[in-house]
């Protein structure tokens, strides 16, 4: 089915970033699957193409354009890539959202020319080795001393972790007053005290760089705190929705990715002298998924829209996420099992895919907690 929300200009961004992919993605990405991380050049050149701070004004260098679809053709098309590696969502979808609207004049003419152009990656921490789904459980402070905050903690899984030159931090400033104690801190590469740990060693998206986070007495200027001191829960709960929102819409695309591949290897291989997507079985395994996909596709194209027209609700994000997620797990699995022993070798896309997919109904709040904020906007 043709789909209603996207114009001819966002199918001419989808072309270009296409080509963007085939030449500044695919060459390197097994490498960088290697490495644990990707280049620093990819960004710049992602910065020099457009494809970074896409939203932002304009005189820093960004597109200026506040359309959100160009973002979701971006997630999508490499989600259908199956290359993981660059970790420009978490940098355009979330971070993005947090500077755009919370900076100063003064932060924005110091921050966003480097952020549009690549040279300033971003990443943001909330999650702590003793606190994820829990945030109000977070022991990180920051004490007020003179013209600084006085940081100190640890986060761990932070997307971006080791290449970020800017991390949004989220600590306590006053950890009496529960969530209104809560305030975001941009802690800069190079301040004194601010170590990175580990890149760590995940099962699945192995070009991206994950990594701990250490802040010893880290003084942090007062000019870079972000938005008001106090208000830190009530950003990333404005701000989680979209989150919540390009990880659903990504998980769709690398479901419905897996299964035209799938689809393709069920009229090829053939066994007992047929293709193997005769078999009935096979036949309503391939019909089942393209029903539930098809079916999801409406919901996510809606939210899609919704959110453009900046009206997605934080329950509707929730149930984006927990479904499409859940959805894209079971997915990639059958798909996996109908490539026989060919879906286990990794050198087959969906053995790839069964790997990486299976971070996203974790990360940006697991589907558990995605339930409970969908069970409590119905009041129970
Ligand atoms: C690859 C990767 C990248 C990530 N990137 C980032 C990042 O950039 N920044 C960042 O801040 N974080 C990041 N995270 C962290 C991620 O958001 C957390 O892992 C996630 O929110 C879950 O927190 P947790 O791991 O502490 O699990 P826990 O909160 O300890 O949960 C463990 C289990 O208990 C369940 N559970 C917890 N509470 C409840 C409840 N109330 N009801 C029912 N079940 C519950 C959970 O659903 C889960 O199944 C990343 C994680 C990964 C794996």
């Amino acid at each position: 089915m043709a789909r209603e929300i996207f114009t001819a200009e966002h199918e001419a961004f989808r072309d270009m970033v296409r080509s963007f992919i085939s030449k500044e993605i695919a060459p390197h990405h097994e490498q960088w699957e290697k490495d644990g991380v990707v280049s620093r050049e990819v960004w710049l050149a992602a910065g020099r193409q457009g494809l970074l701070g896409i939203d932002m004004p304009e005189e820093y260098g960004g597109g200026g354009d506040p359309d959100y679809r160009y973002y979701v053709v971006l997630n999508e098309e490499l989600a259908k890539s199956g290359m993981h590696g660059p970790g420009f969502g978490v940098h355009n979808d979330i971070n993005g959202g947090y500077l755009r609207q919370l900076c100063t004049p003064e932060q924005k003419a110091r921050w966003l020319p480097g952020y549009c152009s690549g040279e300033l990656i971003t990443g943001i921490a909330m999650t702590e080795p003793a606190a994820g789904s829990d945030l109000q459980g977070i022991k990180t402070t920051a004490t007020r001393d003179g013209d600084a905050y006085v940081l100190n903690g640890s986060k761990t899984f932070i997307s971006n972790g080791i290449l970020a030159d800017l991390v949004i931090v989220v600590a306590k400033t006053d950890p009496s007053a529960g969530s209104k104690g809560v305030s975001l801190l941009m802690v800069e590469r190079g301040m004194d005290g601010f170590e990175r740990g580990r890149n760590l060693d995940k099962i699945g998206m192995h070009a991206q760089d994950t990594a701990e986070l250490f802040f010893d007495n880290v003084r942090v200027p007062k000019e870079n705190l972000l938005g008001e001191e106090g208000m830190g829960f009530i950003y990333l709960m404005q701000n989680l929705a979209r989150e919540r929102l390009s990880i659903g819409a990504t998980a769709q695309a690398a479901a419905e990715a897996a299964f035209e591949q799938t689809l393709e290897y069920c009229k090829t291989r053939e066994a007992f002298g047929r293709p193997i997507g005769r078999f009935q079985h096979n036949r309503f395994t391939l019909a089942e998924m393209k029903t539930e996909l098809t079916v999801t596709r409406a919901f996510t194209d809606a939210c899609i829209a919704k959110e453009s027209r900046g009206e997605l609700s934080v329950d509707e994000a929730a149930m984006l996420k927990y479904w499409n997620t859940e959805l894209c797990k079971k997915v990639v699995d059958r798909c996996l099992q109908l490539h026989g022993g060919y879906g286990y070798m990794t050198e087959y896309p969906i053995a790839k895919a069964y790997q990486d997919v299976r971070v996203q109904t974790i990360f940006g709040g697991t589907t558990e907690i995605m339930k409970e904020i969908i069970g409590r906007g119905l009041g129970v």
